[in-house]
């Protein structure tokens, strides 16, 4: 031990002083799991986050770290708060806030709290392997039904079927809580590539579709999409078929960007597993998002092929029913390939 921290729970505080002074191998009482990732249990003086520049003000992120390891994780860079790397450390060392359910439920209870929606599974996936056996995600649901908190929770991982009821409860008593499933494509090379440690696709989808038919208003974010892995149209328009065809009720859909640590992670994952797009990537990627022509093209394809499955018109909780429009064609233009 680096520090005389006696017997106290660590916090993150403790633990970014450790890391800094001895590398994530100083984090001694990290308990290596099957997975072969390390957790770390930690202590957190506050659960609800103040976040500006969002779609909404405060997050909520029971773990730090995350074993599903997507290479274009935009959460990559924040582990860099912990003194930690963007890279491997990201999916292999895991922080674990054990009070944090706890410490929600105080900061629920305090008569200024407003009930704004609370975004679960920003920096980290809420339903990693680990959530089976901490349960912190689904105390935390729980704790956000008790405070009458509507919650807007991403994830990737299907284990959120087991808190089908507690969402339920959450839908009951809240205004606006909604699950974004996230799926980017359903080609396995793509997600065996760019998402190592997530379920299938596929598995995502049945996810939604429970979800859907429990009556919460659950979704799907094809993002990111990545060029030159799941761009091109024949691959979004399977995506976007799946998904109508799993019964998402909407879908929505981004572009890679690519900043800070998240861009030196994926372009050290391109250098050493497709060399060849390295060169393309630094043209397309010169800024931190693709050009807007490029973009454009995207987005356009994704519009047509939400008409085209009947996902613009699908019934949300609450909204009135919407015929299904007529197939739309997939316009010339957006059949040229944009691999790249
Ligand atoms: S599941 Fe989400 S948080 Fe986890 S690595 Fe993938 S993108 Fe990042």
């Amino acid at each position: 031990m680096l520090f005389d921290l006696g017997s106290r729970p660590l916090t993150t505080r403790d633990v970014a002083r450790i890391v800094k002074d001895g590398g994530a191998e100083a984090l001694t009482e990290a308990e290596r799991r099957a997975d072969d990732a390390r957790y770390q249990e930690i202590q957190c003086r506050s659960a609800l986050n103040r976040v500006n520049g969002m779609p909404f003000s405060w997050t909520l992120n029971p773990y730090r770290g995350c074993t599903h390891a997507c290479h274009y994780c935009f959460a990559r860079r924040y582990q860099t708060q912990f003194e930690l790397g963007s890279g491997d450390e990201f999916s292999s060392v895991i922080f674990v806030k054990t009070n944090f359910v706890d410490v929600l439920r105080r900061e629920l209870d305090n008569p200024r709290w407003t009930r704004e929606l609370a975004a679960l599974g920003t920096a980290t996936d809420p339903y990693q392997p680990i959530e089976g056996h901490y349960k912190l995600s689904r105390g935390t649901l729980e704790a956000l039904a008790v405070g009458h908190t509507p919650v807007g929770l991403i994830t990737k991982g299907p284990m959120i079927v087991r808190d089908i009821d507690v969402l339920q409860d959450l839908s009951k008593l809240t205004t606006g809580s909604t699950v974004y499933v996230s799926v980017p494509t359903v080609d396995d090379d793509a997600w065996r590539k760019l998402e190592p440690g997530t379920a299938h696709p596929l598995q995502r989808l049945r996810a939604v579709k429970a979800l859907v038919d429990a009556g919460i208003d659950a979704g799907v974010l094809m993002a990111p999409l990545v060029p030159g892995f799941s761009t091109h149209p024949a691959k979004i328009e399977a995506t976007v078929k799946a998904i109508a065809d799993h019964g998402a009720r909407f879908v929505g859909a981004n572009l890679l960007f690519l900043d800070g640590g998240t861009r030196d992670h994926f372009m050290h994952f391109l250098g050493n597993e497709f060399p060849a797009m390295v060169d393309q990537y630094d043209r397309l990627y010169a800024a931190k998002y693709a050009p807007k022509d490029y973009t454009e093209q995207v987005r356009k394809t994704v519009g047509m092929l939400k008409a085209r499955y009947g996902l613009n018109d699908r019934k949300r909780r609450g909204e009135k029913d919407a015929d299904l429009p007529a197939a739309v064609p997939l316009a010339r233009e957006a059949q040229a390939t944009f691999d790249f």
